[in-house]
């Protein structure tokens, strides 16, 4: 589908819609309809109709349609990363607006190119048992505003991959961008089969609470997940939660800092620091405290910061004024408890946009809220340790568990450290990075279920046993 910047977004917009504002300068980027819960439930009513012919089409068909799905949103990549970087705030380039456009892609094919056939499971002279896959029916899919399109074809691409059909309410923050994906993917897949409703205030708990609803993939905070389970408890429905966290990187002494800055940069700064699973917080060993810190103000100090639309820049604003008070909070608190802040940590408040500037704060105390809460955004406590297993207790001490990662140029030695982290996903050398194949998904309080491969196919799918 090649298509205009201008007529995709005339496509979602309503005049008479709710302003969306451009986080980077306050202008109105479109305005979206925020419906109201009747057309949530004529969406479910319609997506429920359609999903008996979405299933019999057979999986072949449906791997064709997802692959033609994706060569759809390649083709419209410059409009939908222009969408997105205006509306999220998130530069073109860099791992950004056209890196999430192509992970929507990659996401699609390798979904279309995962199988799940069912298995045998006993056959002996006991019993013969089959496993097998069913679709679920309807699934629903409430996205955050941080990464909202990629996080919309991880909800949904697995879901109709498996005969599902997709209801999706995107983040009040970010609707057009999620509409303008739907759309996309629209002019490709049969009617009905996948729905957006953008709304705020009660369609999320309507989307949980609702009988036709049979699954809910839900990715936002832990507060509102908690809401989530308490919503769907009544129809006992099956949810996947990711709700973010808190990660810790460990640096263990051994390290070259000056060799492994970049990375540990872009572990926490992705997507200036608005990604559930980057790193939060970073303890390293005294024996390389100051020149990691050194060299991470380095690298910091290199990195453009600005419009998303200037093609030079790689971090870009908040995505709105409450994400931005949350970090000047969390600076200003450890501030005040005598930290000492490297660089950053003075936003001009006067400035159009919610830019906060990258922010490094060393010499902070464990128990501080910028360690302690999540901050989800461009600064990045650095905290001493003396020996590891202070170092893994202080990691463990959070009641959140999505991702950790440890640096040392021991394998082996970084690897004993990963194996005792609380954490869905430990990397070692590096943090953060997702792959389509490669399950994903948190421990303790940041959520439950697996997205991605074959894990992300079964957790949309109703398994069944043959007996006999
Ligand atoms: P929330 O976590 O509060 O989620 C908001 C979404 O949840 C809206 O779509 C809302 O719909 C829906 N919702 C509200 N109540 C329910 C319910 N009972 N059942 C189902 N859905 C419901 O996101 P915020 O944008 O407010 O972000 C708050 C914090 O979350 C951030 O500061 C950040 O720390 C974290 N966050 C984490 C992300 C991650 O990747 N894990 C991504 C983004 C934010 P409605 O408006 O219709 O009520």
């Amino acid at each position: 589908m090649t298509v205009s910047y201008d007529t995709l977004l005339a496509r979602i917009t309503d005049p008479d819609g709710r302003a969306i504002p451009d986080p980077a300068t306050g202008e109105v980027v479109g305005r979206v309809r925020f419906r109201p819960v009747a057309d949530l439930d004529a969406a479910i009513a319609r997506a429920r109709a359609a999903q008996p012919a979405w299933a019999a089409r057979g999986d072949e068909e449906r791997v064709d349609l997802l692959l033609r799905a994706a060569d759809a949103v390649e083709a419209a990549t410059e409009p939908l990363a222009e969408l997105l970087s205006r509306e999220q705030g998130k530069p073109l380039n860099g791992p950004n607006a056209r890196f999430e456009v192509g992970a929507c892609v990659s996401w699609l094919r390798a979904t279309a190119a995962t199988p799940l056939p069912g298995e045998t499971v006993v056959d002996d002279e006991t019993a013969h048992a089959e496993l097998r896959y069913r679709p679920l029916g309807v699934v629903g899919a409430i996205g955050p505003w941080n990464w909202p399109m990629m996080i919309t074809i991880w909800q949904i691409a697995p879901a109709l991959r498996m005969g599902n059909t997709a209801v999706v309410k995107p983040s009040e923050y970010t609707p057009l961008s999620v509409l303008a994906l739907i759309e996309v993917l629209n002019h490709v897949l049969p009617q009905d089969i996948l729905h957006a409703v953008a709304g705020a205030g009660e369609l999320g708990a309507r989307l949980a609470a609702h009988p036709g609803i049979d699954k809910l993939m839900f990715t936002g905070s832990t507060r509102t997940g908690q809401a989530v389970i308490r919503s769907s408890a009544d129809t006992v429905k099956r949810l996947t939660l990711e709700l973010g966290g808190n990660d810790a990187g460990i640096v263990l002494p051994d390290v070259d800092p000056k060799a492994i800055a970049h990375d540990l940069f872009w572990g926490a700064f992705i997507n200036t620091g608005q990604t559930c699973a980057a790193m939060k917080r970073l303890y390293v060993h005294d024996d390389v405290y100051d020149d990691v810190c050194t060299a991470l103000v380095q690298v910091a100090s290199a990195m453009p910061m600005g419009r998303g639309l200037h093609e030079a820049n790689v971090l870009g604003p908040l995505q709105n004024r409450q994400q931005f008070d949350i970090v000047a909070r969390l600076v200003e608190a450890a501030r005040a408890a005598g930290a000492t802040v490297l660089t950053g940590g003075d936003p001009d408040r006067d400035a159009p946009g919610n830019f906060y500037p990258l922010t490094l704060v060393a010499d902070v105390d464990n128990d501080n809220p910028l360690v302690t809460e999540e901050q989800f955004g461009p600064a990045l406590p650095i905290i001493r340790y003396h020996e590891v297993e202070q170092a893994i207790a202080m990691a463990n001490a959070l009641d959140v568990g999505l991702g950790a990662s440890v640096w040392s140029e021991d394998k082996a030695a970084a690897r004993a450290v990963a194996e005792r982290l609380e954490a869905g996903t430990v990397w070692i050398n590096s943090h953060g990075g997702v792959h389509p194949m490669i399950p994903f998904g948190g421990v303790k309080k940041s959520g439950y279920g697996l997205e991605f491969g074959v894990e992300g196919l079964k957790s949309v799918a109703a398994p069944q046993v043959i007996n006999g």
